[in-house]
């Protein structure tokens, strides 16, 4: 897709107490939601994330800690506050950054949720999305993947 190609316009974000502070470049105006468990039990619900197109410039990198969740996912949060800044696979290639980081999500739609059969009954969204179940989605993953 050539519109995706077109660079978007940097959001500035941070965390909580302000010890981490980035500019980030979407990859296309829209954001994400994961319905998955891990995903929920880190965020305290869905994650909604915006795809990074190049790794965010990252202001008191230090104060992040990692956490591999799984063999090919890791959540990056700020040692001193919690907040949740970003979610990496890099082996699929992928940055995302938590959208509540953001400073102003303003203009991003809501596009895709992810892993919708592990999502609980309790809540739904009402915004018109594409949903993906989590075969669907490591169907998707595993064919973009194979484009390199
Ligand atoms: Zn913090
Ligand atoms: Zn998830």
């Amino acid at each position: 897709m050539a519109s995706a190609m077109a660079r978007q316009p940097k959001r500035s974000g941070r965390c909580l107490c302000g010890a981490v502070t980035f500019d980030m470049e979407p990859a296309e105006q829209h954001f994400d939601a994961c319905h998955c468990g891990m995903c929920r039990r880190w965020a305290g619900g869905p994650a909604l994330t915006v795809k990074a197109a190049v790794p965010p410039d990252i202001t008191g990198a230090t104060e992040i800690a990692v956490y591999k969740s799984s063999d090919w996912g890791e959540r990056h949060f700020c040692r001193k506050c919690g907040t949740h800044l970003f979610v990496a696979a890099p082996a699929f290639d992928y940055f995302g950054v938590s959208m509540g980081a953001l400073d102003d999500p303003s203009g991003l739609d809501f596009k895709l949720e992810i892993f919708v059969d592990c999502k609980p009954s309790s809540y739904d969204f009402a915004n018109d999305t594409t949903r993906l179940t989590e075969a669907q989605f490591l169907e998707m993953v595993a064919g973009s993947a194979q484009k390199d």
